[in-house]
């Protein structure tokens, strides 16, 4: 029998997901189905992202061959049935306060920060680059986490060491850079692009660094479709551009209304939906059919 959600302790609610306390050394990060646009979380779920996405970090989780806090199987004993598939069994971290993104290719905040000054996090870039331009050989762009609401705020290597010591902060540099440089080959060698990406590292008892959190996952990365790519225009992104494209174009909402986006239409659902386990298949080579948490 499994456990009921409610016997576990929520001790954190995020935007998409949720972390519980299984026990002192255990948590259960569950992930939902919410999805966000234009800084909104929509009203609207998508089915099975919460599922596709787990089922996506935990996929890298074991081709990047680095340590993580992975501590069991999709479908361990532990997780309740109601979350089965989008939940994972993690061991418990003492979290380091830094979001390590890597760029391999210039866009969003990066581009913005290159556009007034030429660099971004202090990290000089050369003359002339374009909005999707490669960046080669890819920069560590740490962030600091905002509070809830708030954009995270880009700060130099300099002020992560600050932050967190010069030593550990520079293996968190190698770190990202290495696992960005696996990620990215992975996904290359399907023809996806990983424009950037997002990961958070944390401390075990033992006082090893562990990747920790979602990883690899659209929600924590710019995935690119390779045939679309070029650089210079716009670039749609390879999860969100079907509710982007509809909320922008079609629903008769904007931007900069400064009113939340109306909810989605079914077949805008069902196409995203779709996107998402095209994502997971493509990226891992897996069927999403055999992901625990689906329809018997
Ligand atoms: P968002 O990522 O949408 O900006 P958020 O970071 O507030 O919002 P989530 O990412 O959903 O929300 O929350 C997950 C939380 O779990 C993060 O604070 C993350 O640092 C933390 N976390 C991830 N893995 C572990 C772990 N192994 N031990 C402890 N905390 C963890
Ligand atoms: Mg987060």
């Amino acid at each position: 029998m499994r456990p009921e959600l409610s016997e576990y302790t929520p001790i954190y609610s995020g935007k998409v997901r949720e972390l519980y306390e299984i026990d002192d050394e255990h948590l259960l990060l569950v992930a939902s189905d919410r999805i966000s646009a234009y800084d909104y979380i929509l009203d609207t779920p998508i089915p099975d992202k919460g599922r596709v996405l787990t089922a996506m970090s935990v996929f890298f989780f074991d081709a990047l061959g680095v340590a993580n806090h992975l501590a069991g199987p999709a479908d361990d004993p532990r997780i309740p049935e109601s979350v089965l598939g989008r939940a994972l069994v993690t061991r418990r971290l003492d979290m380091v306060p830094v979001e390590c993104v890597a760029r391999g290719y210039l866009t969003g905040s990066g581009l913005k920060e290159y556009r007034a000054n030429g660099e971004v996090c202090g990290v000089p870039l050369p003359a002339g680059l374009l909005d999707g331009s490669r960046i080669d050989p890819p920069i560590f762009t740490p962030a600091t986490k905002a509070a809830v609401g708030d954009h995270d705020e880009n700060v130099s290597f300099e002020r992560v060491a600050e932050d967190v010591g010069l030593e550990l902060a520079t293996r968190l540099r190698e770190l990202t850079l290495d696992v960005y440089a696996r990620g990215a080959d992975i996904a290359r060698e399907r023809g996806i692009i990983l424009a950037d990406t997002k990961f958070e590292f944390g401390r075990s008892s033992d006082g090893d660094l562990l990747l920790a959190d979602e990883v690899l996952t659209p929600d924590s990365s710019r995935y690119w479709d390779g045939e679309l790519y070029s650089p210079g225009s716009a670039l749609p992104s390879f999860d969100k551009q079907i509710v982007r494209d509809w909320l922008t174009k079609e629903s008769g909402w904007s931007t900069d209304a400064g009113t939340p986006p109306p909810p989605l239409p079914a077949d805008v659902v069902e196409r995203t939906r779709a996107r998402y386990i095209e994502a997971y298949e493509r990226i891992s080579g897996l069927s999403f059919a055999d992901w625990p948490g689906g329809a018997a």
